[in-house]
């Protein structure tokens, strides 16, 4: 089958500031092309993660210039959203668009006539939509990456040294919200030789902590298990009694990792000042939760590293998986890969609203938007953040 009769694949350039990752890695271009599917890719779009427009070519992808990109695209895989100047009517974009945050850009998408994707709304408590899971994926990278900074940040051993002249403590981790960023980060920093100990409001977390080898903090808070599988937003006074609860721990900690998020919601304030300047000169805290609406610390400032005046560095780790872009490309492109191979039935697109995994991704199709909670959003005027 040539290209122009085949449904092509394209995949852009990332457009967003510091993004260095790339939708599809040269691995899973024979996948797609095995099951009828052309795949064309931006010149240099996987280089900043390493994977050259020769090692796509030799995949059997096209190579081809921005300016061809836009009239070629059936699909368009992206991690952001894409640019608008590569979107038309008929077609059809996969990434992580966030939807919640601007589901008036979602209202627009839909008008242009564009099928839009978001890996984001994955139904992820589903087994057969795992291998589809992105925010898992890329939060898998981040608590890694999360670990590495932070003992990059400390000036001291992570685990303890043993030495003629005399041993030094092994350093003292707190994670602080265990999904899959904070089970991560347990996990590294247990095998850095770190002491770790972690909290999250959610008795399961609590479990998955303990079972990764976390000593879990014994405090009594309510349960904050929510919708979905995720946390729910705590009462004001419930989370001043946690703040309260975590601080003598948190001014005990050499490094603190905080990931926690509630959907929809500003991020939890776990670590106030009065417990960052409880902490020794010297330790790090790096906030995973970091984003457009502040952090889990009161010194979390986005994508900056601050040091307080008691001498305590605060990461404001946002997108941290961004900055390990070779691994994070290639997980995510086995997802994308995933979620293509299940929208995709004999080589055409076949969007199917009935099917649970599609009526959770597919947020616009055939000229409106079709997922319920972002047409909620809409008809009440806002995003939740
Ligand atoms: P997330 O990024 O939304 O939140 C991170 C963690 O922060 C959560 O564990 C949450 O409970 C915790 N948290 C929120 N508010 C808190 C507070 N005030 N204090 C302390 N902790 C707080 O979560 P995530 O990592 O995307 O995943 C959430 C859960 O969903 C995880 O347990 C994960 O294992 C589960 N999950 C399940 C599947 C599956 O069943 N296949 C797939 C993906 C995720």
């Amino acid at each position: 089958m040539t290209r122009t009769e085949a449904l092509t694949v394209v995949v852009p350039r990332e457009t967003g500031g510091h993004e260095r990752r790339v939708a599809l890695v040269p691995a899973q271009v024979s996948t797609l092309t095995a099951a009828g599917l052309a795949v064309v890719v931006e010149t240099r779009a996987g280089a900043a993660a390493w994977f050259a427009d020769d090692a796509y070519a030799s995949a059997g992808a096209e190579i081809v210039s921005g300016t061809e990109l836009p009239a070629l695209a059936d699909v368009v895989v992206g991690i952001g959203r894409p640019s608008p100047d590569l979107l038309r009517a008929g077609q059809v974009i996969v990434a992580l668009l966030r939807p919640r945050e601007d589901p008036a850009l979602m209202g627009r998408l839909a008008a242009l006539g564009v099928t839009a994707v978001s890996l984001d709304e994955l139904p992820r408590t589903l087994s057969r939509a795992q291998p589809m899971d992105a925010l898992t994926s890329q939060a898998n990278v981040a608590g890694y990456k999360a670990v590495l900074v932070a003992a990059h940040m400390l000036d001291r051993y992570v685990p303890m040294l043993v030495t003629a002249a005399g041993t030094a403590r092994p350093a003292r981790f707190l994670v602080l919200g265990v999904g899959v960023a904070g089970l991560a980060a347990i996990g590294t920093a247990r095998r850095l030789g770190a002491v770790v100990s972690a909290y999250d409001i959610r008795p399961q977390s609590r479990a998955e902590a303990r079972s990764v080898g976390a000593t879990v903090l014994d405090l009594t808070t309510p349960d904050g298990g929510g919708e979905g599988g995720y946390a729910r937003a705590l009462a004001d006074g419930e989370e001043a009694a946690l703040r309260t609860a975590l601080a003598p721990y948190i001014g005990a900690a050499d490094v603190v990792i905080t990931t926690a998020q509630v959907p929809g919601r500003r991020p939890p304030l776990l670590v106030d000042d009065a417990a960052i300047k409880s902490m020794a000169p010297g330790s790090v805290v790096v906030d995973l939760a970091a984003g457009p609406d502040g952090g889990n610390t009161a010194e979390t400032r986005p994508g900056e590293t601050v040091v307080t005046d008691n001498g305590v560095t605060v990461v404001g780790a946002a997108d941290l998986a961004a900055t390990m872009p070779t691994a994070a490309s290639a997980a995510y492109s086995r997802n994308v890969t995933a979620l293509l191979a299940h929208l995709v039935r004999d080589g055409r697109l076949a969007i199917d609203l009935t099917d649970e995994i599609q009526a959770g991704v597919v947020i616009a199709h055939d000229g409106r938007v079709v997922h319920p909670v972002i047409t909620r959003l809409l008809d009440h005027g806002g995003g939740l953040s």
